[in-house]
């Protein structure tokens, strides 16, 4: 099953997701393949233990279980699949960092065209 990450995470990259997956499965790329982002965080599909604790924790509610990715955001569960055996890091949150407002919530997902 595993669970996604979508667009909705691109640029945002406050962290707060790898803080709490207890297996460290939510990577950075840090290759040289453009058709990897660099600009998002990716879940490792394979690793996913499907335990949901990230998605509560994502601010940007950016994580999805796989078979609830909204239409626009299907080809994203492909997207992170391609981090599997690439190179990479599980990021650490910066201790500087704060959580958006509702209303930039709201904004980030009219930008890729979903609203829920
Ligand atoms: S569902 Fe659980 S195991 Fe999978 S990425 Fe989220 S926190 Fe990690
Ligand atoms: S918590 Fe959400 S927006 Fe933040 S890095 Fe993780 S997936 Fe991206």
């Amino acid at each position: 099953m595993a669970f996604t990450i979508t667009q909705l995470c691109t640029d945002c990259k406050d962290i707060s997701c790898t803080q709490v997956c207890p297996v460290d499965c939510i990577y950075e790329y840090t290759g040289d393949d453009p058709s990897i982002p660099k600009n998002m965080l990716l879940i490792d599909p394979d690793e996913c233990i499907d335990c949901n604790a990230c998605v509560p924790e994502c601010p940007w509610e950016a994580i999805f279980e796989n078979e609830e990715v909204p239409d626009v955001f299907k080809d994203d569960i492909e997207l992170n699949a391609k981090i599997m055996d690439q190179p990479r890091i599980v990021p650490e949150r910066p201790a500087d960092m704060t959580n958006p407002t509702p209303e930039e919530v709201q904004t980030n997902k009219e930008k890729y065209g979903y609203a829920d």
